[in-house]
């Protein structure tokens, strides 16, 4: 088995796979409304809050599709705070849908700026959302979102998070920060195959969707409420992803999500220290550095495209790239969801011998 260290889709636990398998039953019946109970209750759990939370059927990008449509109206101003690619995605999914999208952009690699934003909030009065990424998976920083969602919040503002790398391994406290659309997504940091976007929707954000006429069908909030209401989807679901998700969920209740949250600190901090032993300088603002995603600049010789494809080659050891404009630039090393202390052990291992044969020469 190959030690998939990319942010996204992330290795799955045995149990997962063979609930994967699973015969199928009627996705209107008894069994199943279980299922989509137990899932939904667990995931108010570890999204810490009481409010509605839905199951879509599509990767965490249709999930950010989700929350543009249900919520607002095209011609709405709305604030994209961008810090990566998945910041820039959010918005561009505003203006295709109409909205007009206030840019406001940061230097990737570093965190946005809860005063910034503030700034942004009264320079545009009319402003009547804020779309921000809780955990920029492109940069590896994790955003202040407490700070951000307080500054959101006290000036009146509908918040729509992107927490698909961050929601379940970063905690998240949705109903204390104030959180009006937190999206997640099965093949991050809750060990199933992609397939399912998460969503949970506040009583702000209902409001906002009586109102909102963005064209919606597939994604409609009020469509998933009603069948919910009944124990189903309103369209077929990726029952095989909800099976793997009734067993992922049952595995991590049992560690409980503090304990998730603790490890992926643990394992972030040992991943940035081992880095950095080995001379490597970390590509994030060290104090807003992710703890689902290392990333790490190409830097002294570093040829970052031939270093991962002999970790992938000679160790069957699997990183990511830069995407976008850092592409060859930074390499990353995914650590959230299903993962040990040993798997970022043989990452490292393999990079002390890697490093040199990919033209790194020490800092
Ligand atoms: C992975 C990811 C997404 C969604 O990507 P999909 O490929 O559509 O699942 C969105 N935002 C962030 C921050 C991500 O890491």
């Amino acid at each position: 088995m190959s030690n998939l260290r990319i942010p996204g889709p992330t290795p799955c636990p045995p149990e997962v796979l063979e609930a994967m398998s699973w015969q199928m039953i009627n996705h209107r019946g008894p069994q199943f409304a279980g299922y989509l109970k137990e899932v939904t209750e667990g995931l108010k759990t570890i999204f810490q809050t009481k409010n509605d939370v839905f199951l879509l059927s599509s990767s965490g990008t249709g999930g950010l599709e989700s929350a543009v449509v249900n919520t607002l109206s095209p011609g709405d101003k709305v604030l994209g705070v961008s810090i990566g690619v998945f910041g820039e995605r959010f918005a561009t999914i505003a203006k295709t849908y109409g909205a007009e999208v206030v840019p406001l952009n940061f230097d990737w690699g570093k965190a946005a700026d809860a005063d910034a934003v503030a700034d942004a909030l009264k320079a545009n009065p009319d402003v009547k959302t804020v779309l921000v990424t809780h955990n920029e998976t492109s940069t590896g920083v994790t955003n202040d979102l407490a700070s951000i969602a307080k500054v959101v919040k006290n000036a009146g503002k509908l918040l729509l998070v992107d927490a698909v790398s961050s929601m379940g391994s970063i905690n998240l406290p949705v109903d204390e920060w104030g959180i009006d659309v937190c999206v997640t997504g099965s093949q991050k940091g809750w060990m199933v195959p992609p397939g399912l976007a998460m969503v949970s929707v506040s009583d702000e954000a209902w409001k906002a969707c009586e109102q909102a006429r963005m064209p919606r069908f597939y994604f409609d909030y009020l469509k998933a409420k009603k069948y919910g209401e009944k124990g189903q989807t309103p369209w077929t679901p990726c029952m095989s992803v909800v099976y793997g998700m009734v067993v992922a969920m049952k595995m991590m209740l049992e560690e409980g999500p503090v304990n998730i949250v603790a490890r992926h600190e643990h394992i972030a901090e040992m991943t940035r220290r081992n880095a950095k032993e080995l001379g490597l300088e970390l590509f994030a603002d060290e104090k807003y550095a992710s703890n689902t995603v290392t990333s790490i600049r190409a830097t002294n010789g570093l040829d970052g495209k031939l270093l991962n494809k002999i970790m992938r080659e000679e160790y069957d050891i699997i990183l990511g790239g830069g995407q976008q404009t850092l592409e060859g630039k930074i390499f990353r090393i995914g650590h959230l969801g299903w993962v040990e202390d040993k798997d970022i052990e043989a990452v490292f291992a393999a990079l002390k011998v890697a490093l040199p044969k990919a033209g790194f020469k020490g800092a």
